[in-house]
């Protein structure tokens, strides 16, 4: 992490010198949730509704090109940041609805009865629900790869057995419970090798890695902006022009049609296809600026840095006796999220009491209800670090939690 000024970075984020209302310093470890937005992105958003509000692709005035073209320049921005073209890229409200854009856009419309979808046990909802409703609908199977319950990884010798046959594979990047990054590579590479399709949820990749379309390879990577310093509200399906041709609308109304008569409607080419409606403008131009944000680091030394934190905190956090750690904080892959519980202090509990300490932490399932049953436990505490998180954070938190596990177990 010696490669970036955290204090400088800090200094971009208003909120983080946040005091809560019983006078505790707010500090931030719900990165996996949300992260929080610099002031440039802010800045950017509050511009656009200050001086160039207006609908986009809809009238000949000024605002109104105005409004067109930054909507194009953050997608051009953002698809670059991701190795993909400008026309493969679809704005979604985030990666639930770009995955929510593939089962009923593309699978919907090219899986037929009986056809294979494989996905895994470690999957966020988002990346479990639409592929169970697609299964009512039209007699797909869906197949769940286990995770190993000792080294929380995926099962890839049960992969390659649910690989046969299957027609699409959708795996998250990264665990948003575990902070597990799984190999996609090899999960791509083994899906393309049997002519599977393949979609990649990068919710928590995109904050903690460089995510290159291009070169991955996969079919559909679904991502959010507001976990990566981008506003809420948006995110976009990245595919290929192959895939896109592959597609039918999912969502239909103003925007995406070439003519509507009463007798019927055609729909544009493309990605416009699947925008409906009038576009997260502000969204969209703020996503642009927390990239170019970003930009000004490499992703590599952000994980390194947040790697550094998570892999200090489990570790320390393992020593306090009670407490039990989901996942593996030290593998050099794992992001910045640390999922834990104490053995007698429930998990509600020790969320209210790391509060009072000011500490932000997420509990509960983490819309991942099967990993947590394969886990066997209900919820886990998680703690989940960003760019701007300091070991000094760490050792206040490492403090209160000890002090807390002391007085209450
Ligand atoms: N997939 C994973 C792995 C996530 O962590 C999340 C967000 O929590 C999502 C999908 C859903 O993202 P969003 O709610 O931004 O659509």
């Amino acid at each position: 992490g010696q490669m970036l000024d955290i204090k400088s970075i800090r200094a971009d984020f208003p909120i983080l010198d946040r005091v809560l209302p019983n006078g505790k310093k707010l500090v931030y470890f719900d990165n996996a949730a949300t992260s929080q937005k610099p002031q440039c992105v802010i800045d950017a958003m509050s511009n656009f509704y200050e001086n160039y509000n207006s609908n986009a692709h809809r009238a000949n005035h000024t605002l109104a090109d105005e409004a067109s073209s930054a909507l194009e320049n953050a997608r051009s921005q953002i698809s670059n940041f991701f190795g993909a073209k400008p026309e493969n890229m679809i704005y979604t409200s985030g990666a639930t609805e770009a995955i929510n854009l593939v089962s009923y856009g593309w699978a919907k419309n090219n899986l037929q009865y009986g056809d294979v979808i494989v996905i895994t046990e470690m999957e966020h909802h988002a990346d479990i629900v639409p592929w169970q409703e697609l299964s009512k609908e039209k007699g797909v199977e869906v197949r769940y790869v286990p995770i190993n319950n000792e080294t929380f990884t995926l099962d890839m010798e049960a992969f390659e057995i649910a690989l046969e046959g299957a027609s699409l594979v959708c795996v998250t990047h990264t665990s948003n419970v575990l902070g597990i990054r799984n190999p996609i590579e090899k999960i791509i590479e083994m899906s393309k090798e049997v002519g599977c399709k393949v979609l990649i949820d990068c919710a928590q990749g995109a904050p903690h890695e460089k995510i290159d379309f291009e070169n991955l390879g996969a079919d559909f990577l679904a991502i959010s902006a507001h976990k990566m310093a981008g506003p809420t509200g948006i995110g976009c399906l990245l595919t290929s022009t192959e895939r896109i041709q592959e597609m039918g609308p999912f969502m239909t109304g103003g925007s995406m049609i070439k003519t509507v008569t009463t007798n019927g409607s055609t729909f544009k080419d493309g990605h416009a296809m699947f925008e409906t409606g009038t576009p997260r403008i502000a969204e969209a131009i703020g996503w642009g600026a927390a990239v170019e944000w970003l930009d000004q680091f490499e992703m590599e030394d952000i994980h390194s840095h947040v790697h550094e934190i998570a892999a200090f905190a489990g570790n320390e956090m393992e020593k306090i006796p009670g407490i039990k750690i989901f996942g593996n904080p030290s593998n050099k892959d794992s992001s910045g999220a640390v999922s834990f519980l104490h053995d007698s202090i429930q998990s509600q509990d020790l969320a209210l009491l790391l509060d009072q300490g000011g500490y932000a932490v997420r509990t509960g399932h983490h819309c991942a209800q099967p990993l947590m049953d394969a886990l066997g436990v209900p919820s886990t505490n998680r703690a989940s670090f960003w760019i701007y998180n300091t070991k000094e954070e760490v050792d206040g938190f490492l403090e209160h939690l000890k002090y807390i596990c002391e007085r209450f177990s």
